[in-house]
């Protein structure tokens, strides 16, 4: 039975309320709110904002917006605050949420699978130059984020977007986030299995679904039949990573628990192997029991990958089993380990049905509306209108004859967005930072492409795939702790014993190959202006010291 957060009860009919707190575990009987974000989703469904959006906030403008939907719910429809202009990264924790608020929202578009037809990457285009100030972020989840956006446009851009089958439906909030897909699902020559049907069908059964509505935190899903293991599975509260069954072929090997930020975990396999066709109900079970066994009395223990960590794969599997399949699982194998360093499916790769894909980078993810109008008219020009975002802030376009491939490379890098990156440009990501982010400490954005430059001018000679993350605060929403350079933000003293800009070293992190967490460096923060610097020395010596096959 669904649980819905006016009547939590109903997903755990058996169970008596509980007059003990507890972990806020609706099924031990704890429905009570212990806190305001579970007092906000009891109070009304996140989904219902988008009513009130409709017919009252759009019409009267920002001030109108009632406070609790203002920062709460109307993250189920993607639409975050922005960071008010000019305040410094030193008053992010001192100021109160509405003194750090602009006028003007983030806005998510999710992308499950990250498929993209053109006619619908053209209409993400004309709303950023039309809506956004030509504003454009491809992130690390295969979404678009766009900023700038007036309250007034929104029932528009809304209207527009669900013209072309794209949404914005629970791309932020304690929601089911967009879906990752493998980005050459389908087309790839060395696919195990294209795990495509899965994605959409959990879209269309459950995405927009009250029955998923209120989750103790976010919840993210990522599938892939790829043996690159290109979704970052390993971080995931849910991934279906494509194996092959020596008795039953290729199917889906299950994974739950991973996730970043405040202790950071690897997710863990439970020994299941999952045919295409059953991804979405065991997908459902796995949300369902996060849904009704996941923490809510403290935000920090409300992801997924803390109920994993105290009952062990074997206790997650029976749970699954016995209460929300009701029939056993069949025990499988573990994806081989990924051949190359390289993930993100960048330069041109030859395609099943012999035409090609060309994965290019942009710079740590940020492109513009008009970018993005001219990627779907080359992506017309030279494929067949298909499109697809990554997990590392890429683009690819498929399905392009041989003979076009020069001329779509070469376009692509007019646009400065070479299918040839450097290690550098191939492997630096930034997060929003605090040029639009209300939790931001440092800038990132920036920052991360004038480090390219950099160490493209200062290193022209480094061939080996590297990853640099760069994120604003001390959250993970780019990454760091599985970065080979983790660069978490904040304040840090100069030689002059002043406060400015800088950054919290980790080195050493990874997913894929040999997955595993960058180690906190103590003591080892840079500046700003000494990051160039401290990355060059890193990089030489590591050239310099490295033994054969180190990474
Ligand atoms: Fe904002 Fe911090 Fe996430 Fe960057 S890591 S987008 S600064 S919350």
């Amino acid at each position: 039975m669904a649980a819905t957060p006016q009547n939590p009860a109903a997903a755990t009919p058996r169970r008596k309320v509980s007059r003990h707190r507890g972990e806020g575990q609706w099924a031990a009987g704890h429905f009570t709110p212990l806190n305001g974000n579970e007092q906000f989703k009891k109070d009304d469904d996140g989904l219902n904002v988008r009513t009130r959006i409709e017919t009252i906030y759009s019409k009267r403008g920002f001030d109108s917006i009632d406070p609790n939907d203002l920062r709460g719910r109307m993250r189920w429809w993607g639409l975050y605050t922005q960071r008010k202009p000019g305040i410094d990264g030193g008053k992010t924790a001192i100021l109160e949420p509405e003194e750090l608020d602009d006028k003007y929202f983030m806005l998510r578009v999710r992308i499950d699978g990250g498929r993209l037809t053109t006619r619908q990457l053209k209409v993400i285009g004309e709303i950023s130059q039309e809506f956004a100030r030509g504003s454009a972020d491809i992130t690390d989840r295969q979404n678009i984020q766009l900023h700038w956006i007036r309250i007034e446009d929104v029932p528009e851009i809304w209207n527009r977007l669900e013209a072309v089958g794209l949404s914005t439906t629970e791309a932020c909030g304690d929601t089911p986030r967009v879906i990752i897909g493998s980005p050459v699902a389908g087309i790839a020559e060395d696919e195990i299995i294209d795990g495509s049907s899965a994605v959409e069908e959990i879209h269309r059964r459950f995405i927009g679904s009250k029955e998923f509505s209120n989750l103790p935190r976010k919840f993210k899903t990522a599938v892939s039949g790829s043996p690159l293991l290109d979704v970052a599975h390993e971080i995931n509260d849910v991934a279906f990573v494509g194996v092959e069954h020596p008795e039953h072929g290729p199917g889906f090997d299950l994974w739950v628990g991973g996730g970043l930020s405040t202790n950071p975990k690897i997710g863990v396999r439970l020994g299941a192997w999952v045919p295409l066709e059953e991804v979405p109900d065991v997908w459902a079970g796995v949300i369902g029991i996060f849904r009704d066994y996941g923490y809510r009395r403290l935000r920090t223990r409300a992801r997924l990958k803390f109920l994993v960590a105290d009952w062990g794969p074997e206790k997650f599997r029976q749970v699954l089993q016995d209460e929300y399949l009701k029939r056993e699982l069949t025990d499988g194998p573990a994806p081989a380990q990924p051949v190359e360093r390289w993930r993100d499916h960048v330069g041109v790769h030859r395609q099943k049905d012999g035409r090609f894909y060309v994965g290019f980078a942009p710079r740590v993810g940020r492109v513009d509306g008009a970018t993005l109008t001219k990627i779907a008219e080359l992506a017309e020009a030279h494929g067949s209108g298909r499109v697809r975002t990554t997990v590392e802030q890429k683009m690819i376009v498929l399905d392009v004859e041989e003979a076009q491939v020069e001329s779509l490379v070469e376009a692509l890098e007019s646009l400065d967005l070479t299918a040839k990156p450097s290690p550098f440009r191939r492997g630096t990501m930034a997060c929003t930072g605090i040029e639009y982010c209300k939790l931001a400490i440092v800038e990132t954005k920036q920052r991360g492409s004038s480090l390219i430059d950099e160490l493209e001018r200062r290193i022209p000679e480094f061939d080996e795939p590297i990853t640099i993350n760069i994120n604003g605060c001390p959250n993970a929403c780019a990454r760091i702790q599985v970065a080979d350079i983790g660069l978490k933000g904040q304040l840090v003293l100069n030689d002059q014993g002043e406060q400015v800009e800088g950054y919290q070293v980790h080195l050493g992190g990874a997913l894929g190959l040999e997955a595993g967490f960058g180690r906190k460096v103590r003591g080892l923060k840079v500046t700003a202006d000494e990051l160039p610097d401290y990355v060059e020395r890193v990089l030489k010596r590591f050239q310099a010291e490295r033994e054969d096959g180190e990474r």
